[in-house]
């Protein structure tokens, strides 16, 4: 049977885990903080920003939405941005994306601090990362290494294929798992043969943006298969990357979508702006 990589349950733990060091740090008078700007009307953008809001508030982190206009500039985006940096009362700051068009999102995400950078954004973030300095990775590349790290799943020595290159997902997770001093192949559009390189991995990590694009063809008998991708099917249904059904009896773990990395990376920007709070300048 093919384990079922749960990860609604591991971001319970840890948003329990924000909820006591949240309490810990009120008690101190400092009530941990995230700035949210967001620049956007689309629709699945503003429902993550509830969702995210809830989920803080019931951790004990206290939420500020900037909501900017869609049609704002890039000037009025980094001001926001900077306002928020330069708060000693907030200590995570989250751009939300999408942008306005012509905003380009690593421009703007250079104006946050690194030090209150808790989704690893700005450019200096990963280049700090890449530097084996420390940095905050993107909470999505996070929640991939907590995901086989809470079931166990070993890194050090094994090959591990990556499919998406984006500096938001791809990038940072390859080098978390450098970090865990895995094998790393990373995979793109113009890999030729995806099959026979994702075939060989001993676990696999999807960051592609396409609804079922990988099978069992793709994935080796026995492999762990971490499935980041969100997608919308044709009957509107929330989907991965990976077609998991196909991989039943055949992976020996995968996570699903919805409730795999998702809520995971929720909890763990949670988890980051606590410890921005707790040592608010760990980067210096
Ligand atoms: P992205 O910026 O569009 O990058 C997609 C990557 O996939 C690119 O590197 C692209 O290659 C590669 N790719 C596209 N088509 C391919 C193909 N036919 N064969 C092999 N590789 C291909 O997307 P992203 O922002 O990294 O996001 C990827 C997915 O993760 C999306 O579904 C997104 O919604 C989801 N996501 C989930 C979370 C979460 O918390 N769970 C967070 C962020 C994103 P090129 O570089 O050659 O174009």
């Amino acid at each position: 049977v093919t384990e079922i990589l749960d990860g609604r349950s591991l971001a319970t733990s840890i948003r329990a885990e924000v909820a006591e060091e949240s309490h810990n740090l009120r008690s101190r008078g400092i009530v941990p903080r995230l700035a949210v700007v967001v620049a956007t009307h689309d629709g699945s953008s503003q429902a993550y920003v509830r969702s995210l809001v809830k989920a803080a508030e019931a951790a004990g982190v206290d939420v500020i939405v900037e909501d900017l206009d869609p049609s704002s500039d890039p000037g009025t985006i980094a001001a926001a941005l900077d306002r928020a940096g330069a708060d000693v009362n907030v200590h995570g700051v989250l751009l939300q994306t999408p942008l306005p068009d012509g905003v380009p999102v690593p421009e703007a995400a250079a104006c946050i601090p690194p030090e209150k950078d808790i989704d690893g954004a700005n450019p200096l973030s990963l280049g700090r990362l890449c530097a084996g300095l420390p940095a905050y990775a993107a909470a999505t590349a996070q929640a991939v290494i907590e995901l086989l790290s809470e079931y166990e799943v070993l890194l050090a020595g094994r090959s591990v294929t990556v499919v998406g290159r984006s500096t938001v997902v791809g990038q940072p997770l390859t080098q978390l798992l450098l970090r865990a001093d895995a094998t790393v192949t990373v995979c793109h559009s113009k890999t030729s043969d995806l099959a026979s390189v994702t075939s060989s991995a001993d676990v696999l990590v999807a960051a592609i943006g396409r609804a079922h694009f990988l099978g069992r063809p793709h994935v080796k008998e026995g492999a762990v298969v971490i499935d980041v991708g969100i997608n919308v099917d044709a009957e509107g249904r929330l989907v991965g990357d990976v077609d998991g059904s196909s991989l039943d009896g055949h992976a020996a773990a995968r996570s699903p979508v919805p409730g795999g990395v998702g809520p995971v990376t929720t909890a763990v920007l949670l988890r980051n702006v606590v410890s921005a709070a707790l040592r608010p300048h760990p980067l210096r």
